[in-house]
């Protein structure tokens, strides 16, 4: 019996052991399960990847020439691939040489004396007359004033050269080309400070305000004026001031790209005055030796352009002075022009004369008449819409040009 009961507890004892070694297996398995990333333990023994990089010359790797190399062709080992013209890199646009502004007039007096072809031939053709009568010198007077000289203008002139004949008793072509090229060089007062003010003084660049008729060239020609600065080796700020013509910054804003000059602009719309204040400040505090400030010209009524342009400048002058103010004006409109000009004389003090577009005009007589009814020395002539386009102004050679027969 004993033995029975012993044998007994010996099968209850293996029966519990048959059941505890496959639950504790069971249960090994079952921490196993979810460790999948077991496997990859394993793999990095069998996967010898530490081979591959001393394959794969480790000094390719940090080189930054490989990776282009190996995003092009992986496969094709041929290096022309590297050879990688570099495609068009980053875009700094190459800054211009801006022509000098010495003997400018020498290069477009050819221009000029084109587009005065007729007025030039036309004198030349009453001069040569073998009599010169009443009548001809009739003829002399209404050329002049057909190309704009203005009728006051025209008779002194006339008078004068006249006079001097009868002195000179009879007078040659000749002669009466040279008397009358004094007499009007006389009339465009060679004597006028023609210098445009851009010497900064002291701390202070040179502050230049460009006033217009909208369409007269003023943008174009604040960007003309920059080069020529930039050319005779100035540092120059650009203030968009015209602030309701779009296109009027980003205009000015190309020109200043081109040589490397600094534009301060607003929004459209914004306040003229405060781009203009902001412009000057700027060039305060870069040390510049310019600043150009380009206006609107919108001619909507006397007060208007006064309160504009009276702020504008009221505003600039807060950093000192403006050095000069030049007035635009488009050579093609004649008489009209002159009268929209007197207007922007009564509203700015008016210090120079920038007569554009001579070259799209037979009338080239304007210049007389601009400066003697406005009393202003034209400073700067236009010449073209291209970028060197602009001369200064030198009355003997603009004579020559408008008595050239050629
Ligand atoms: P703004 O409205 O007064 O600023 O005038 P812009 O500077 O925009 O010029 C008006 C137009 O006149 C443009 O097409 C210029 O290229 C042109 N222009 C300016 N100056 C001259 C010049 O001297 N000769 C010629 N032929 N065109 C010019």
């Amino acid at each position: 019996m004993e033995f029975v009961v012993i044998a007994l507890i010996v099968l209850v004892l293996l029966g519990a052991a048959a059941l505890v070694v496959p639950r504790m297996r069971r249960g090994t398995g079952g921490t196993s399960t979810p460790t999948i990333e077991a496997p990859p333990r394993e793999a990095p023994p069998q996967a010898p990847p530490r081979e591959v990089p001393p394959q794969a010359p480790p000094r390719e790797a940090p080189t930054r020439e490989a990776a282009p190399t190996a995003e092009a062709p992986p496969t094709t080992p041929v290096p022309p691939a590297p050879v990688e013209v570099p495609p068009s890199p980053v875009e700094v646009p190459a800054l211009e040489k801006p022509e000098p502004t010495a003997g400018r007039l020498v290069r477009l007096r050819a221009r000029l004396a084109r587009s005065q072809n007729l007025f030039g031939k036309g004198l030349m053709a009453i001069l040569a007359r073998d009599k010169f009568d009443d009548e001809t010198w009739e003829e002399l007077e209404e050329t002049l004033i057909t190309a704009d000289v203005g009728v006051e203008a025209t008779r002194e002139i006339v008078e004068r050269v006249r006079e001097r004949s009868r002195v000179h008793g009879t007078a040659s072509a000749k002669d009466l080309r040279a008397m009358l090229a004094d007499e009007l060089v006389a009339a465009l007062d060679p004597g006028a400070d023609r210098t445009l003010r851009s010497t900064p003084s002291g701390d202070k660049p040179a502050v230049l305000l460009v006033v217009g008729v909208n369409g007269s060239g003023k943008t174009t020609t604040c960007g003309k004026i920059a080069r020529v600065l930039v050319a005779d080796g100035r540092s120059v700020v650009l203030g968009a001031a015209d602030t309701f013509r779009a296109a009027a910054a980003d205009q000015l804003a190309t020109w200043a790209g081109r040589v490397g000059a600094e534009v301060v602009r607003g929004p459209e719309g914004s306040d003229p005055a405060s781009v203009a204040y902001d412009a000057v400040k700027r060039g305060v505090e870069a040390r510049v030796d310019t600043v150009l400030v380009d206006t609107a010209g919108r001619l909507q009524n006397k007060v208007g352009l006064m309160d504009e342009l009276g702020k504008v400048k009221r505003v600039v002058a807060k950093h000192g002075e403006v050095d000069e103010t030049l007035l635009v004006l488009d050579a093609t409109t004649g008489q009209n022009g002159l009268e929209q000009a007197r207007v922007f004389t009564e509203v700015v003090d008016v210090t120079g004369v920038v007569l554009t577009k001579l070259d799209g005009t037979a009338k080239g007589g304007i210049v007389i008449a601009v400066q003697r009814k406005l009393g202003i020395p034209v400073k700067l002539i236009g010449l073209g819409e291209g970028p060197d386009d602009l001369a200064p102004f030198e009355p003997k050679a603009f004579v020559d040009a408008l008595l050239d027969e050629s």
